[in-house]
């Protein structure tokens, strides 16, 4: 498959802010790959997405792909839709998950199949992927075990 070009990742994340620094993700996204700025010089894992390094202030920074392991570190349940011509159909639960890459790599995110009273702060979670107005978004769901 070949990578979408920039307007192409415009076009399909026309109602998010999508920038120089964040575009890779983004692209990524596209194709369900969940990418995260690395720092080459030190390997340093960088989000929120910015281009310089902050542990060795490299601007060698380039997108990496995640394993999509991660603990739950901390979430909410938001409950207003930002648009008022869209209620939510059901309370949306965000949340912070810490990647296996780095300590302190928190990833903001969604949490699906499981029910907000079954959240237990630092529980095993994995990447999945969820269909939300026609465009795919990453998620993430308790560790499936065996
Ligand atoms: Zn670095």
């Amino acid at each position: 498959m070949t990578e979408p070009d920039d307007l192409a990742v415009f076009a399909y994340f026309h109602d998010v802010h999508v920038d120089r620094d964040n575009i890779a993700h983004y692209r990524g996204l596209m194709r369900s790959r969940l990418l995260v700025n690395r720092c080459n010089e030190c390997g340093h894992w960088i989000y929120p997405h910015r281009p310089l390094c902050p542990e060795c202030l490299s601007f060698s920074v380039e997108p990496a792909e995640v394993s999509g392991l991660g603990r739950l570190h901390m979430w909410t349940l938001i409950h207003q839709s930002r648009d008022p011509d869209k209620p939510l159909a059901a309370p949306l639960l965000a949340a912070a998950i810490e990647l296996v890459e780095q300590p302190g790599l928190r990833y903001l995110s969604r949490v699906v199949g499981c029910p907000p009273e079954r959240l237990r702060h630092d529980m095993p979670v994995q990447l999945t992927w969820i269909e939300e107005e026609g465009r795919r978004w990453p998620a993430f769901t308790p560790l499936e075990v065996g």
